[in-house]
């Protein structure tokens, strides 16, 4: 049972909850695959998952597979205040990573530290399993790009 007395709910780590929109997502990372939705009919990519095309409104779509491919559009430095789930982590990025399919993906660059984070840097996704369903996307730096 959790224990929800005054502070503890903040030190249980927060997860994402799937639901209809995104269960295939997280279905998919689990397998160590990203997918993003994609629009049977005009071919627009999304995400965050959702039951329609911001293009054409098409409901029809399928899930298809990511390059993992992206380069940081964005950041920011968290150096806290936070919950006490993340303090060990500060300072810790978020990002906002431009996907090679243009959409824009948030989440942490872990290899990286606060002043070598760079807009355009390329940056690949990795898979963190965190318990039994869920499995996050994050990024490392591509070398390589
Ligand atoms: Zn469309």
């Amino acid at each position: 049972m959790t224990d929800l007395r005054e502070g503890a709910i903040t030190q249980i780590l927060p997860l994402p909850q799937p639901n209809l929109d995104n269960q295939e997502f997280y279905e998919a990372t689990r397998r160590g695959e990203l997918r993003f939705q994609r629009c049977a009919r005009c071919g627009t990519w999304r995400h965050y998952p959702r039951p329609a095309c911001p293009e054409c409104h098409s409901r029809e779509y399928g899930w298809e597979l990511s390059t993992g491919q992206g380069r940081v559009y964005s950041w920011t430095i968290v150096y806290g205040p936070t919950l006490p789930a993340f303090q060990d982590d500060v300072p810790y990025n978020v990002v906002d990573v431009l996907m090679e399919e243009g959409v824009h993906f948030q989440s942490q660059v872990l290899d990286c530290q606060p002043e070598e984070i760079r807009e355009g840097m390329p940056v690949e996704a990795i898979f963190v399993p965190v318990d039994d369903d869920i499995t996050l996307v994050k990024f490392r730096r591509n070398r390589d790009a």
